[in-house]
């Protein structure tokens, strides 16, 4: 008979997809929905880098290139590790992929047996669990204690570390939360992993640029000795405004970047050569206007919170302190009636409410391994996020 294998049966289609397809759905039919369910800046791609990227295209770049990246582009990335974090990986220890999707995915790939667990700190990115499932291991959620800003601390790991442990996925800033941590914060979370031998680090760095108070500090910055178990993630995504470009890149022990390699040989062989070089130039280029990028976003922010006030208690927002997402806690609208009597019992049902009655796309909680919550992005120009906040507090008034 027909059907899919057993690993691809273990795990689930990304949540923030179910939500996307009711959008799509209504706004065929004509209604006006604003998404605020997306992972992605509404900026676009600096001149700068396009313009290398077609000198690229006519200069001929447009062949394979070594699996894990041109010369070009690994030697833009070990500067970028030593320049921004202090970091001195080598050639041999770094790799470029086709988004840092596919580093995470081909790390869990290349590191899991069957039965080998993952630690993942709720809430978090949806694909980390996904992703261990698939590589036939087991994740291992940790959600941290109430008024910790969504950081676990070292006895919460502690207390999950098993012998079958192989990583502490670490996501900071994080999505959805934006939580942030502190260097002694990462010291002591590397006290706890020390004393564990089989036990490897993923830093997903990917939202290290959007930091508005406080300071990024990488895993292997806060702990040097960490640098042999750790793999350092990162991508031109978030930080340039290149999601479409498909661009990831890591650091980390030789072996283990040699493992990526053999999976990106036998699987989609080079990323992007075009995205490389466009890549090269992000990286290499100038970096003073991401602090333009960052004030507008602060703002945004801002705005956004202060809007949705309006909604409180039914809706409580924390101030994220980086990262572009708004985690709010909709536990005040749980068991509320909408107008036409339906019970909110779930965050889905509050996010399928929005959607319906305000026009607005919101991913619940739940997606991320923690509910009652929404997930807002606000990375959308001032007036539809402004517009968006607005329908939200007035559908929210509406709820009895
Ligand atoms: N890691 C986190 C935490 C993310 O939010 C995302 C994208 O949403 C990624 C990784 C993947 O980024 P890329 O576009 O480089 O594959």
């Amino acid at each position: 008979d027909l059907r899919l294998s057993d690993r691809l049966s273990a795990a689930s289609p990304s949540a923030t997809g179910a939500v996307s397809e009711l959008a799509r759905r209504l706004a065929a039919q004509g209604r006006s929905i604003i998404s605020l369910s997306e992972g992605e800046l509404d900026f676009d791609t600096p001149a700068h880098i396009q313009h290398a990227a077609i000198k690229g295209i006519v200069d001929g770049h447009t062949r394979y290139t070594g699996v894990g990246g041109s010369p070009a582009l690994k030697a833009a990335i070990v500067r970028k590790f030593a320049r921004d974090n202090g970091l001195d990986y080598t050639e041999s220890e770094v790799i470029a992929a086709t988004g840092a999707k596919q580093i995470l995915f081909n790390a869990m790939l290349a590191t899991i047996d069957p039965g080998d667990e993952a630690i993942i700190v709720a809430p978090f990115w949806v694909s980390y669990s996904e992703m261990v499932k698939i590589a036939g291991g087991e994740p291992v959620v940790v959600t941290p204690g109430e008024g910790r800003n969504f950081k676990i601390t070292p006895e919460e790991l502690a207390a999950r570390i098993t012998p079958r442990t192989r990583w502490l996925i670490l996501n900071a800033p994080c999505n959805p939360s934006g939580a942030l941590y502190t260097r002694d914060e990462l010291r002591a979370l590397a006290d706890v992993v020390r004393r564990h031998p089989r036990l490897m680090v993923l830093s997903d760095d990917i939202y290290e640029k959007i930091v508005y108070e406080g300071e990024f500090t990488s895993f292997v910055q806060a702990a040097p000795d960490m640098r042999e178990r750790t793999l350092t993630v990162n991508g031109v995504s978030k930080t340039y405004a290149m999601t479409g470009w498909r661009l990831g890149y890591a650091g980390g022990p030789a072996w283990l970047i040699k493992g990526l390699e053999l999976l990106q040989s036998q699987s989609t062989s080079n990323p992007s050569s075009v995205s490389q070089v466009a890549a090269a130039a992000a990286l290499d280029g100038p970096q003073e206007f991401l602090d333009g990028w960052r004030d507008r976003l602060r703002a945004r922010r801002d705005m956004a919170l202060s809007i949705l006030q309006g909604a409180a208690p039914l809706l409580t927002v924390a101030r994220p302190p980086a990262a572009f997402y708004l985690f709010a806690n909709c536990a005040g609208a749980i068991g509320a009636r909408t107008p036409k009597g339906d019970r909110i019992s779930t965050d889905s049902d509050l996010a399928r409410y929005l959607i319906e009655e305000a026009g607005v796309a919101v991913v619940p909680g739940t997606a991320f391994g923690l509910a009652p919550y929404l997930r807002l992005a606000f990375a959308l120009s001032d007036e539809r996020l402004k517009l968006a906040c607005e329908q939200i507090v007035a559908a929210c008034a509406l709820l009895t």
